[in-house]
Order: structure tokens, then C-alpha cells, then sequence
């Protein structure tokens, strides 16, 4: 297709070469790819690429790091009349919750106690909801961990959020380990994902999976899909 934005069709096709992945794995996963939503991690890109995403049918976006993701969601409302949804979805400073909860709409990276009490205090603050997904940390003792909580602390942090006024216990979220292959981490992701929702039934979110292992998250179960690189390209390395 002929356009004369060369960025709006480079990020069409590379959409359309994401979406035709999560087809294809949800035909051999015997799922259906409306139970699916690909939040489209646009950190290190600039706002003008979230709103091209959004005129090529991005309704979720997702950003790791406050400052920027604060600056780019005030831009972007600025030219949409239907924003997207903002996923936060990098490890989180307590003291940058309340910012954090005065634009997001998702958290998917909730791992301490002192988190919640301090998302729901900013949440409250900006008369605001905020739905939550408790990251697990998968890898504990390998190696350094990537945010996350301990599989054993999840029970005890999920009854934290449910008594919370602002924050909405939506389900669970892991980064795989990088060393070893996804789909382990990811089933037993489903699995404690099964455990959180026998006591909070509403909880019936699993986030994993990236550009490089979203069909092994989507044979397990994943119901949002975060992917950046294969979408907006490379970034500049981060660590
Ligand atoms: C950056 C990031 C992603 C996207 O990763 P890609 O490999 O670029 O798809 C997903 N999840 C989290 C938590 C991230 O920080």
C-alpha cells in the first residue's frame, strides 16, 4: 500500500506481521484471538508513533518509566479524542507511584506491600482507579531478578489490593528469564495464575510474553501480550 508517512507504514506492517503471530499461535493453541490484548510497549519512542498506533487500531500501550510515560501520555492526549489505555509495566519506585497512578490505567508490575499502599494513595488521591496485575519473579537465587515478587508472597499481596478502594486485582504478570526458554516460566505463571483466581475470581489476567516468546505465553494461557521491538524496532540497550 502506497503512504506517504514511510514510519505509519513500516509500523502497519510490522503490526500486521505481530497480529498474524498471535493468529497463527492461537489456531495451534485452540484459542480465540479476541481473548487476546496486545499492549504495544512504545518506551524510548516518541509520542507521534503512539498516536499512529492508534490510528492503525492500538488501544493499549505500554511504557516502563515514569517520567517519559507521563510526558508522552499528557502529548498524546493532547492530539487523540480516544487516547489509548496506558499499561505501566517496568519496575516501579514507591515514590514515583502517585505520578504513576495519575496517568495509568494498568499496572502490571505490583511486587511489594509498600507498592500497593502507595499506588492506592496516589489512586485515591487523583480520584482515580487503577486495575493491578502482581509480577511474579520466576528466576529467584539464578540470577538477578527482573522485578517480581516471590511466588510464596503472592497470596498475601493480592488480599492486600482487594482490600484497597482504588486498585482492582486484575491478575498476575512475569518477564521470562532470559537465560533459560520461556514456556517453563510461563506455565507456571498459568498455574499460580489458577491459584490467585480460586480466591479472587475477577483476576483473570496473565501478561507474558514479548516479541520474542509471545507464542509459547499465548500456549500458556497469556491473555495480554506486551510487545515492543517487533513492532517499533530496535531500542537503544538499557542495562
Ligand atoms: C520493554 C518491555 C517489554 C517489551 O519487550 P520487547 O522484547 O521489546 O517486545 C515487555 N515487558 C516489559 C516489562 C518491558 O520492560
Amino acid at each position: 500500500m502506497i503512504d506517504a508517512n514511510p514510519r505509519r507504514s513500516e509500523l502497519r506492517e510490522s503490526l500486521t506481521r505481530v497480529r498474524e503471530r498471535i493468529s497463527l499461535a492461537c489456531q495451534s493453541a485452540g484459542r480465540d484471538p479476541d481473548d487476546i490484548t496486545l499492549v504495544v510497549v512504545t518506551k524510548f519512542f516518541p509520542a507521534s508513533d503512539v498516536v499512529l498506533l492508534s490510528h492503525l487500531g492500538v488501544t493499549d500501550v505500554g511504557e516502563n518509566r515514569d517520567q517519559e510515560a507521563g510526558h508522552k501520555s499528557m502529548e498524546v492526549r493532547h492530539i487523540l479524542e480516544e487516547p489509548p489505555r496506558w499499561h505501566f509495566v517496568g519496575q516501579l519506585q514507591t515514590n514515583k507511584a502517585a505520578s504513576v497512578a495519575g496517568y495509568a490505567d494498568v499496572v502490571h508490575s505490583v511486587d511489594r506491600l509498600r507498592l500497593v499502599t502507595a499506588l492506592e494513595k496516589g489512586a485515591a488521591k487523583a480520584g482515580r482507579t487503577l486495575e493491578v496485575l502482581l509480577q511474579v519473579d520466576l528466576e529467584q537465587g539464578t540470577e538477578r531478578g527482573r522485578g517480581g515478587a516471590a511466588p510464596e508472597a503472592i497470596g498475601e499481596l493480592a488480599a492486600a489490593v482487594a482490600k484497597t478502594q482504588h486498585l482492582i486485582l486484575r491478575g498476575a504478570m512475569t518477564v521470562a528469564p532470559r537465560e533459560t526458554p520461556a514456556r517453563p516460566a510461563f506455565q507456571r505463571l498459568e498455574s499460580l495464575a489458577h491459584e490467585l483466581r480460586r480466591e479472587h475470581p475477577q483476576a483473570d489476567w496473565i501478561s507474558a510474553g514479548m516479541s520474542g516468546d509471545l507464542e509459547e505465553a499465548i500456549a500458556c494461557g497469556a491473555t495480554h501480550l506486551r510487545v515492543g521491538t517487533a513492532i517499533l524496532g530496535a531500542r537503544p540497550p538499557v542495562r
